[in-house]
């Protein structure tokens, strides 16, 4: 999978600016967590990764490819970018199998063999292609939901708080199941979260999002011992 390079992004909203020139390199095959407060500019980040929205300063390249710059606009169908939204993302009339191919080019739908590879890889039994999902938990859902971003192999994984509608008990399971598979697939990934105890432990690399501004990327341990500011002390000691 690719490496993920951030360069100078901005973006504002009529006189509101969102993003301040944010600045992070994901290494290929590594996760990053972007951790921030409600209203700090996760969802607007991610918008302007698949290129729902367009940046207004900066630029996006994944693999060396620019993806968006001042003068490039790659469309999202074009980015090869897989994503995980928070929850009810499956089509509840198609089985699980059909949820994990359905993204993928006609001729590749039939291939059982892929379907029961990507079940075994987000850890999931093969017993379940051909259930509906209304019959899984929503953390086996959320799996199904990984297992068909990463289907057409892409070049990206973006999650979007996608363990927030699960109670703790599961969350804990759904979190290693997902960081597993993603080890195992290879996959540069992008975590959003306002969940602090979520970033430190799935993260190889936390991006603190504040305000617009990313104010620390460091390792989890990092983080945890030396805080870039008190406010961030605070917040990151919410979390235990
Ligand atoms: P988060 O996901 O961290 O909660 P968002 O990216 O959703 O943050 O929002 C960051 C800020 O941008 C908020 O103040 C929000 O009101 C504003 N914002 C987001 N999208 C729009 C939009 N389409 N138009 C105007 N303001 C927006």
């Amino acid at each position: 999978m690719a490496e993920l390079r951030i360069q100078g992004l901005s973006k504002h909203f009529g006189a509101h600016t969102v993003l301040r020139g944010i600045d992070l390199t994901v290494a290929s095959g590594s996760l990053v967590a972007i951790l921030g407060p409600s209203g700090s500019g996760k969802t607007t980040l991610l918008r302007l990764l698949c290129g729902f929205e367009r940046a207004d300063g900066g630029s996006i390249a994944l693999n060396g490819r620019i993806v968006s710059s001042a003068a490039d606009h790659v469309p999202p169908e074009q980015r090869r970018i897989g994503y995980v939204p928070q929850e009810g993302a499956l089509f509840p009339h198609l089985s699980v199998a059909e949820n994990i191919v359905f993204g993928l080019p006609r001729q590749e739908r039939r291939a059982r063999h892929r379907v029961q590879e990507l079940l075994e890889l987000v850890g999931l039994s093969a017993d379940y292609a051909n259930r509906p999902p209304q019959q899984l938990s929503g953390g086996q859902q959320q799996r199904v939901a990984l297992a068909r971003a990463l289907a057409p192999s892409p070049a990206l994984v973006l999650l979007d708080e996608p363990f927030s509608a699960l109670d703790a008990a599961l969350r804990a399971e759904t979190r290693e199941a997902v960081a597993d598979a993603l080890s195992a697939a290879g996959a540069t990934a992008v975590l959003v979260t306002h969940d602090q105890s979520e970033a430190l432990s799935m993260g190889h690399q936390v991006a603190v999002l504040w305000d617009g501004r990313l104010v620390q990327v460091a390792s989890p341990e990092q983080l945890y011992r030396q805080p870039a500011n008190p406010e961030l002390a605070r917040f990151i000691g919410d979390a235990v």
